[in-house]
């Protein structure tokens, strides 16, 4: 059919018969026999707006956009292409009325949602916030099923969910997942569009909802065309679900299935140390990857002393490939975690080489910035209380803990702005002159987004303010809130328009805002369908790579760390580099690494193991030589107990001791997140309950 096709995917591209899936492993041209196929409607005569193109990121929309358009040309613009929860968004602005949605709603985000379920949750109830987010979502994904009666948070999630959706509906908002609920709804119904062809990329990382979504679309007269690859599901720990994908010829009448075979992307060692890798997993469906370019370069892997040794070496290596002429923008560093990020950024700093961060949230996550976006937030919608109580003594105006009662009061349940707006002027002497500047700023609204974040700075006196509060982070806080000025424009538009800046920051999370050119960084999950000419891969430890089950409860949790090493070494047509280090400063101490069993079970031919010698450079070392089984892998089975094992996540175990410079003493309740970044809920001496940064705290010495 064409020329730029082999003959399998041409036969995917032309396939007209019904509901197609196409399961395939990496680099074997899915997305490209996706934007092809896309081309050969368009030029059929299906009308662009009938077609619909659904991928996983905003950047992989806008790549398959962009390929569409080189192909098909400007008619191509037409058709819907998008993620699902952006494409949702859309849908339930132009169309929520049917299901009793206002269309000024807001989308709340993970931290927002945090927020709510803290004031869900009463002190009798035993389960922490994130636990209960988990069983919030894990409800709704699956309606109908019931938690078994030792899952606390389960039962605690399906008790207080009519209470968690009502106090969103007060707020005007929808969370993640509403988004997705309301699409399904609305697909259900009939009442999207009907498209003539619905195209879904990355499909083994849909949802049990993106599921009901493409089945009602299915049921309306849509044909689905699903591309996807099982050994690249990771996003498990987020509600995805391969049962769509292995189920896909019972769920859609007249489906049919069809394989690609060939690797166009990467060099012969690097599949095979692929295929090593991920046959060490035992639910998958099989396969394994033959390609089309030769041996290539061998896949490298290199020791270093510790984690800034390792940075550093991974900066040179970005500096000696720049240096023979490769572009940044083929050049990648995937992480598996964002703390491990910023080590890197620091170092790419220092050298001063340009780097840019993708997908990440860091600027988005920051105090500073999430407290101007909530005055933004509170423009468009006044109900938000969520924004105004973050707000509200921000800079300080007299309005703490006790005058936030006492206006709770007064409004008797009633949206607190519109309150203090209509009647703050009854409120009490002392409170109402915290309250009249407050008014004073939010009032009127801005015309432009730019003209909101800059009141809030300078006429709101926010910036100084944040800036003094910390003075060691002042200059960094400055800097975000000036990237988020900058970021502006590009997010809202020419008109400056809040909503649509609104929008595209909580969906983008603050993504691809960095500094345009340069080497990529990202972690490993934001780099799922992308491709580079070299990938570094660092901190292959165990511990860190794989990851430890937070909660230990996921079956297959090694095995989804597995697929996420895969997608890291499918990533890269020409070069890999892994590294990991013989010890890793985690919040101030140094703890010892040990190799990631994944450097075992990739070992092999083309893959040859380096030392890095403090004085003499690199060192070729026999450190990979021969395959897993006969020696990486020692009977007493060394690598399954990982290094950090109980001190994993972060640096605290639960019910370790623990000591802050201004709280004192106290005792690990709770761990939520990773590493120095990790929020610890802390119970001090003192009887008070705080979360705290694990930067912040230091173990407590054993006498
Ligand atoms: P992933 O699983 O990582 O998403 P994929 O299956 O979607 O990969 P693509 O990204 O579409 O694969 O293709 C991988 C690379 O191979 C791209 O650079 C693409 O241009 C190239 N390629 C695919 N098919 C062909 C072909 N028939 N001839 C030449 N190059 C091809
Ligand atoms: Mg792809």
């Amino acid at each position: 059919m064409d020329a730029d096709l082999n003959p399998e995917q041409a036969a995917a591209a032309g396939h007209r018969r019904g509901h197609l899936l196409i399961v395939a492993g990496a680099g074997t041209g899915k997305t490209r026999t996706l934007v092809y196929r896309l081309a050969a409607l368009l030029d059929e005569g299906v009308p662009p707006r009938d077609l619909l193109a659904i991928t996983f990121t905003n950047k992989a929309a806008a790549e398959l956009r962009q390929r569409l358009i080189d192909r098909a040309g400007e008619a191509a613009r037409g058709v819907v292409c998008g993620t699902f929860h952006g494409i949702a968004a859309r849908w339930l602005r132009a169309l929520g009325s049917w299901i009793g949605v206002n269309r000024d709603f807001l989308i709340y985000d993970e931290v927002d949602q945090r927020s709510l379920v803290m004031s869900l949750l009463s002190s009798g109830d035993d389960c922490t916030p994130g636990a209960l987010i988990k069983a919030l979502s894990a409800t709704r994904l699956n309606p109908g099923m019931s938690a078994p009666t030792w899952d606390r948070a389960a039962k605690i999630a399906a008790a207080k969910l009519p209470e968690y959706r009502a106090l969103l509906g007060a707020a005007g908002a929808v969370d993640f997942l509403g988004l997705l609920e309301a699409a399904a709804d609305l697909a259900g119904a009939g009442h999207l569009p009907r498209f003539h062809e619905v195209l879904v990329d990355e499909f083994q990382d849909t949802d049990a909802l993106q599921h009901r979504l493409l089945l009602g679309l299915a049921e309306h007269g849509s044909r689905i065309v699903a591309v996807g690859d099982d050994d690249q599901s990771i996003y498990g720990w987020r509600g995805a679900d391969i049962s769509g994908m292995l189920d896909f010829e019972k769920n859609y009448d007249g489906a049919e299935r069809v394989t690609l075979a060939r690797n166009y992307r990467s060099g012969q060692f690097i599949l095979d140390a692929a295929d090593r890798l991920i046959a060490n997993n035992r639910h998958r469906l099989g396969k394994s990857l033959c390609g089309v370019r030769g041996e290539g370069a061998a896949v490298e892997v290199l020791r270093c002393a510790d984690d800034r040794s390792e940075a550093r070496q991974v900066v040179h290596r970005l500096e000696t490939w720049s240096d023979e002429g490769l572009p940044g923008s083929t050049q990648a560093v995937l992480t598996r975690t964002n703390a491990q990020l910023r080590g890197l950024e620091i170092a790419l700093a220092a050298a001063g080489l340009p780097y840019r961060l993708v997908g990440g949230r860091a600027l988005f996550d920051t105090k500073e910035v999430r407290d101007v976006t909530a005055f933004l937030r509170l423009w468009v919608q006044p109900d938000s209380d969520l924004d105004l109580l973050r707000i509200i003594n921000r800079p300080t105006r007299g309005l703490g803990k006790k005058a936030v009662a006492t206006i709770r009061r007064a409004a008797a349940g009633a949206p607190l702005l519109p309150f203090l707006r209509a009647q703050g002027a009854t409120l009490p002497n002392r409170i109402r002159r915290g309250v009249e500047p407050l008014l004073e700023l939010l009032d009127p609204p801005p015309n432009h987004v730019s003209e909101g974040i800059e009141r809030v700075l300078y006429d709101g006196g926010y910036l100084d303010w944040v800036c003094s509060q910390d003075p060691e982070r002042g200059e960094e806080r400055e800097a975000n809130l000036l990237s988020l000025l900058d970021s502006a424009e590009l997010l809202a538009g020419p008109d400056g328009d809040l909503a649509i800046f609104l929008e595209a920051w909580s969906l983008a999370g603050g993504a691809d805002l960095g500094r345009g050119e340069g080497v990529r960084l990202m972690t490993l999950h934001a780099s799922k369908g992308l491709e580079f000419a070299t990938v570094i891969l660092p901190g292959f430890e165990e511990g860190l790579m794989p990851m430890p089950d937070p909660e230990g409860s996921r079956f297959d949790h090694i095995e989804e760390e597995r697929r996420l090493a895969y997608v890291g070494l499918t990533r890269a047509r020409d070069k890999v580099l892994i590294t990991w280090a013989t010890s890793r400063l985690h919040h101030g101490r140094a703890l010892p690494g040990r190799p990631s069993r994944f450097i075992a079970e990739l070992a092999g031919d083309g893959v040859i193991g380096y030392a890095h010698h403090p004085i003499d450079g690199l060192r070729r070392a026999p450190l990979v030589t021969a395959p897993a089984t006969q020696q990486w892998v020692p009977a007493s089975d060394e690598f399954a107990q990982p290094d950090y094992g109980d001190e994993e996540p972060g640096v605290f175990a639960m019910g370790s001791q623990v000591t802050h410079s201004s709280f004192g003493a106290g005792v690990v309740q709770a761990i939520r997140g990773i590493g120095s970044s990790a929020n610890i809920e802390v119970r001090f001496r003192d009887g008070s309950k705080r979360t705290i940064r694990a930067s912040y705290l230091s173990p407590t010495q054993e006498p």
